[in-house]
């Protein structure tokens, strides 16, 4: 990914920031310019809390460049609890580990490291959530 584009997605990446449309109130991740349920085009930034639930996951054994070699990549569609779906990589997570359904919750991890310059990208994935007690 190239370094401008990066910077304007930091807000998506890092924070979850999608946008919220000021006509009808759908929100939309990612972030939109007009909302495709009744076209406006004003919107407000809007943060998603990065709650949701496990709808569909595969296991990617395609490597990208600046990946660990050995590792199969979770990749799940998250939805989250305020309605948009999330296509992210799922970690802290063994495939069968994994059921539709269930909570998962947004951290920030290494995405990629990329090349001798050693430019480091973070951004959102997803795990399950902890059973807590009490
Ligand atoms: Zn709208």
């Amino acid at each position: 990914m190239e370094l401008p584009r990066y910077h304007r997605l930091q807000g998506a990446l890092y924070r979850l920031e999608g946008s919220r449309c000021n006509a009808c109130g759908t929100l939309h991740f990612p972030a939109r310019a007009v909302c495709p349920g009744c076209g406006g085009t004003e919107h407000l930034p809007h943060r998603f809390k990065g709650a949701g639930t496990l709808w569909s996951f595969s296991e990617l054994y395609q490597l990208q460049r600046g990946h660990p070699k050995d590792i199969p990549h979770l990749v799940g569609i998250i939805q989250l609890d305020e309605g948009p779906r999330v296509l992210a990589q799922i970690t802290d997570a063994e495939p069968e580990e994994l059921s539709i359904g269930m909570r998962l919750e947004m951290v920030t991890r290494l995405i990629r490291s990329l090349g001798e310059d050693g430019l480091r990208i973070y951004g959102y994935k997803f795990r399950p959530v902890m059973e807590k007690n009490g």
